[in-house]
């Protein structure tokens, strides 16, 4: 029998720690995700209040995985999935919607948001190293 393809989109929380608990399988694992670094969500704050900088809660997720025979991270977005054909659609910089085959397939996306209305309308959230700069929330106040 083949080598079965696990394709897990997502090197946050939930999609390393599907890849790690996948390691001592037979299966070759293909990691997805846009960005090329883990973000450590829950240190955002300090670098929203400048005692962290961006660097030091990201981390390629190429070597948090570098050790684990079997698995390859690819730099993309997943833009679909075909359930039907057993595949996800992968854009970069370089290739649209390539197509990307699997036997098994771990989404390790989260999309959270605010709920209470009063918060979607006046909070904004901190999600990425970007958006938790300094210098960007003080231009979204300004805005
Ligand atoms: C400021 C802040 C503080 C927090 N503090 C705490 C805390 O103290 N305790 C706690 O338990 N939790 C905390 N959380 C929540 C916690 O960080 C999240 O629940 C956790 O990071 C979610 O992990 P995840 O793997 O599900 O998703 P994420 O960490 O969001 O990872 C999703 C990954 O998928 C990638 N991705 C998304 N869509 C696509 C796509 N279409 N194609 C390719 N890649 C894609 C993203 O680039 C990302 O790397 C905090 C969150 C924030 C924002």
């Amino acid at each position: 029998m083949s080598q079965p393809r696990v394709i897990i989109v997502g090197g946050g929380f939930a999609g390393l720690a599907a890849a790690k608990a996948l390691r001592s399988t037979p299966a070759k694992i293909i990691l997805i995700d846009r960005l090329n670094h883990h973000l450590f969500q829950p240190l955002l704050y300090q670098v929203a209040t400048s005692v962290l900088t961006p660097g030091q809660i990201g981390t390629p997720i190429r070597g948090i995985l570098r050790k684990q025979k079997d698995t390859t991270v690819i730099l993309g977005e997943v833009t679909g999935v075909d359930k039907a054909r057993k595949c996800v659609f992968v854009s970069n910089a370089d290739r649209q919607n390539v197509p990307v085959s699997y036997n098994y397939f771990i989404p390790g996306i989260n999309e959270p948001g605010f709920t209470e209305s009063g918060s979607r309308i006046h909070a904004f959230r901190l999600s990425g190293v970007f958006g938790a700069a300094p210098d960007a929330i003080v231009s979204r106040l300004i805005k």
